[in-house]
């Protein structure tokens, strides 16, 4: 989160995927000016990853803070979901803070009836 560039929304977030190998990639959302080509910190850490030949995955954790630096709860987007839809199975966790609280979901639960590559 600290390497986050948010220079626009001072919306800073970070996420670390964590392979079914046992590896670590950590991302930060990366904006624009033109802020269509913005990446949030999820996509970072998976694009990360699958460049470096990792395809299968276990969990990500976020974490974010505001513009007032405080700390709050990023839920993924929808780009987000439907990368994470890609590459992982509906038992694959979803780990977001709140408030010092960490809260967990599965891909199923955030991402209900997901378009998926098998209907291609
Ligand atoms: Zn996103």
């Amino acid at each position: 989160m600290e390497n986050s560039y948010s220079p626009y929304s001072g919306f800073q977030v970070g996420a670390a995927v964590l392979t079914k190998e046992g590896s670590i990639f950590k991302g930060t959302n990366i904006e624009n000016a033109a802020y269509s080509p913005t990446i949030c910190a999820e996509r970072v850490a998976i694009a990360k990853a699958v460049s470096e030949g990792h395809k299968e995955f276990a969990a990500i954790a976020v974490t974010a803070k505001n513009s007032e630096g405080e700390e709050v709860m990023a839920s993924p987007c929808g780009v987000c979901r439907q990368v994470m839809s890609e590459f992982c199975q509906d038992d694959f966790q979803i780990f977001l803070e709140e408030k010092g609280e960490i809260k967990e979901y599965s891909l199923a639960q955030i991402l209900p009836l997901r378009f998926v590559k098998e209907v291609l």
